[in-house]
């Protein structure tokens, strides 16, 4: 009986999630959902990479978190719509709390709509919200083991971006590791080291994220 609760949920997440995708899809804007545990640097890397692709892109992003509007208030700086989700306890954006959002926003006016989910390593994993891919943070400070003890984030996302790569001199971390680690999960990922800090990678990073979009707006 559990098993079939669990799986009625995810059921009827994904239903949301693609009648999101549809709309998304119709208006032609690339959604990503970007996940990693908490202080990452999640939203550092929005902070970089709007500033390096504004005027390329038009840009909104969602932020979710559990409490708190701190996140949104960074973004707004860069006078971008912006959505704060407050999921009050829940550890895991939804189907529906993006799908609540959308009178927020004007989606003709949009390219690429950033979701930033809830920090955690497990259940953002297992939501769909109606994006185009997942983008994953893992920060060098966080272990090679992750990959191994989390699959099924790295499984589910496109793309690994290994944060704090500046760091690597001061902690115990094997930065070839983590890539083997994770490509031995997920062999399609796509990975960039970067710093928020520095600006290293960041560069190859919003390239590829400037072509992704363009290519979906052709297409
Ligand atoms: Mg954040
Ligand atoms: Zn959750």
């Amino acid at each position: 009986m559990k098993i079939s609760v669990v799986k009625d949920i995810l059921e009827a997440n994904d239903r949301i999630a693609r009648q999101n995708r549809e709309l998304f899809d119709e208006k032609g804007v690339t959604v990503f959902n970007l996940m990693s545990s908490p202080g990452a640097g999640k939203t550092s890397l929005l902070e970089k990479t709007i500033e390096a692709v504004q005027g390329k892109i038009r840009l909104g992003v969602i932020e979710g978190d559990i409490q708190s509007s701190q996140d949104a208030e960074r973004i707004a700086r860069f006078g971008i719509p912006v959505v704060q989700i407050n999921t009050g306890g829940a550890c895991h954006l939804d189907g529906n709390m993006i799908r609540d959002t959308f009178e927020e926003f004007d989606f003709d006016e949009l390219d690429l709509l950033v979701v930033e989910n809830v920090g955690n390593l497990v259940c953002p994993a297992e939501f769909q919200v109606g994006e185009d891919f997942k983008a994953m943070i893992l920060s060098v400070t966080e272990g090679e083991d992750k990959p191994a003890k989390y699959p099924l984030m790295f499984h589910e996302s496109r793309v690994l971006l290994i944060n704090k790569i500046d760091l690597v001199p001061y902690v115990d971390c094997d930065v070839e590791k983590i890539r083997e680690e994770a490509l031995k999960v997920n062999p399609h990922l796509t990975i960039f080291d970067i710093s928020c800090k520095t600006g290293e990678g960041l560069d190859a990073w919003c390239e590829w994220l400037v072509e992704t979009v363009r290519k979906r707006k052709s297409a």
